[in-house]
Order: structure tokens, then C-alpha cells, then sequence
């Protein structure tokens, strides 16, 4: 059974599907969508309905729930939800992230609260309510999605990047307090991938320094020039799935504690 948030769009839900087709019954939150199973008729859905639906293609168990991952009592009726219809969680990726972009001193309170609200704050929050249950079972999987900016950083991007430096503290605490429950925590650190989070146009200005009528192909350019693979720039919204899979697996049982780049080389 594994619980993945931000789960509508994106890489959250790649890895919702890639955790379903190994077999694994998958719950999923995002934003929007009422809790409801799908054994429902599904009424005209949303996004996350219909990932929801995706799964029980694939003949496993499916639940969207509609829920905030800053909202301590959202996380919490969720969790409790989860443990009510499937009786545990083996595996539980706090996905759900946001972006936005200003210098330092153009950053308001509310853009930054928010910021470490989602990313960080809505980590610890997933993470604080599906832990006891893995204690209880002596047995789970933590995967933290943090980025590049949770290990180096870059213009703009001030409040992102604490965030996700943020995540990987968090991640490094929880494999020490949760490694005697034979509990694995560990993280991955994406660059830019093809998900709506990046294919935008404040995105590309953002990669074109900060200047209006930034392109794609500008960023995929800026993206290259640090990576040591050829030719990759934005890497498909799948591309983190192998380092999931692994993590959410018996592969990585002496494992925690770590993140995982997959960023073709632009960290090295
Ligand atoms: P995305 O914007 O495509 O998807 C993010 C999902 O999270 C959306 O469905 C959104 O509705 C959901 N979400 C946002 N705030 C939420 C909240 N408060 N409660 C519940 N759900 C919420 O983004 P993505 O690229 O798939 O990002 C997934 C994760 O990967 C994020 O943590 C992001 O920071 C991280 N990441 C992305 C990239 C990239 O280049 N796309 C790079 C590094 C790290």
C-alpha cells in the first residue's frame, strides 16, 4: 500500500502509476477531488480522479482524497482514511511541491511562508502522520522528493531552495530517528523535469535571467550546459521513477538517510 501526494499531475502521478503497475494498491491527494473511493461511480472527475482511475486500470486499488498537505487536520483525516480502507502504508512519498520566482529582497512574507508551508512543512506533515503506523509494523519506506536546489542553488530561487535544503535536513533526522523501526527514508533530487511545474512561460523567463520572453529552448540550453549526459535538458516527467522504484524497494533495504540526483550529471 503506498500513499503519494501531489499526485493529480506530473511526477507525482507517474509514481503513483509506476507503484501501481509493481503491484502496490496506491492512495493519492491532491487539491482538489471529494475522498472517495473508486469502487464509486466516478462522477465527471479531476485530474486526480482520473489518476485515481488509472490505477484501478491497472488492477490495483485506488482512492483519491482531496486535501492540503498544510493543513495538519487534512493529513491527518487522510492518513486515518488510508488506515481505515487498506489497514497500512508500506510506502509514502510526500510529492506535492510548488515554485515560484523573485530575488531575495522582492520576495513578500506571503510567498515566502507559503513556499516552506507546501514544500516543507507539508513533508513533515505527511511524514509525522503515516511514521507511527510504519513503527508500529517495524517496516517502511519513506521516499522525500527534495531537487538540485535542495544541494546547490541558483538565482530566483531563494525560498525553493531553502525549502528543499529544508527537506533534506528533514529526510537526514527521520533515517535517524526511524532507522531502529527498520524504517528507510530517503530522498531524490530532480533537475528540471517536464512537468507543468516547469513548462511555463514564468519558467523560462526565470531561466533567461529574471527577463520577459524566455523560451523552452533557452532553458533546455541553460539546463544542458551543466549536465555531463548530452543532449538532455528538461528530462521526462518519468524520469525519476527507477529511483523510486528503487527506494520504495527491498533493493534499497540498507539504504537511508540519502538523496539521489537524477539530474544528468548537473550536480557532479
Ligand atoms: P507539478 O506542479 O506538475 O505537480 C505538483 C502537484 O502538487 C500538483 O498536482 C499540485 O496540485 C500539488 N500540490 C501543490 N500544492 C499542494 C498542496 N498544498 N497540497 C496538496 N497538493 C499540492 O510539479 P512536479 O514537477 O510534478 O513536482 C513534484 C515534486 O517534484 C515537487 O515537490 C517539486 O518541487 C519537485 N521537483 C520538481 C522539479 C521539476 O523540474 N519539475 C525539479 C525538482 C524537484
Amino acid at each position: 500500500m503506498a500513499f503519494v501526494t501531489g499526485a493529480a499531475r506530473g511526477q507525482g502521478r507517474q509514481f503513483a502509476l509506476a507503484l501501481a503497475r509493481e503491484g502496490a494498491d496506491v492512495a493519492v491527494l491532491d487539491l482538489d477531488a471529494q475522498i472517495k473511493t473508486v469502487d464509486y461511480e466516478l462522477p465527471e472527475g479531476s485530474d486526480l480522479d482520473k489518476v485515481a482511475a488509472e490505477i484501478e486500470q491497472l488492477d490495483r486499488r485506488s482512492l483519491a482524497i482531496a486535501g492540503n498537505v498544510t493543513k495538519e487536520e487534512d493529513i491527518s483525516r487522510a492518513v486515518d482514511t488510508i488506515i481505515e480502507r487498506f489497514g497500512h502504508i508500506d510506502i509514502v512519498v510526500p510529492n506535492a511541491g510548488i515554485v515560484s520566482y523573485g530575488q531575495v529582497w522582492e520576495l513578500d512574507e506571503k510567498t515566502f511562508d507559503q513556499m516552506i508551508d507546501v514544500n516543507l512543512k507539508g513533508t513533515w506533515l505527511t511524514c509525522k502522520y503515516v511514521a507511527p503506523h510504519m513503527i508500529e509494523r517495524k517496516k517502511g519506506k519513506i521516499v522525500c522528493i527534495s531537487s538540485i536546489y535542495g544541494v546547490h542553488s541558483a538565482p530566483l530561487v531563494s525560498h525553493y531552495s531553502a525549502s528543499k535544503h529544508g527537506v533534506l535536513g528533514l529526510v537526514r533526522s527521520m533515517a535517524i530517528e526511524l532507522g531502529e523501526y527498520n524504517i528507510n527514508v530517503n530522498a531524490i533530487c530532480p533537475t528540471a523535469i517536464d512537468t507543468p511545474m516547469m513548462n511555463n512561460q514564468a519558467t523560462f523567463d526565470r531561466m533567461a535571467g529574471g527577463k520577459a520572453g524566455g523560451t523552452r529552448d533557452h532553458a533546455n540550453k541553460e539546463f544542458e550546459k551543466r549536465q555531463l549526459l548530452p543532449d538532455i535538458g528538461y528530462l521526462p516527467d518519468d524520469a525519476c521513477v527507477g529511483s523510486l522504484l528503487f527506494l520504495a524497494s527491498e533493493d534499497s533495504k540498507y539504504v537511508t538517510g540519502i538523496p539521489i540526483p537524477v539530474d544528468a550529471g548537473f550536480l557532479t
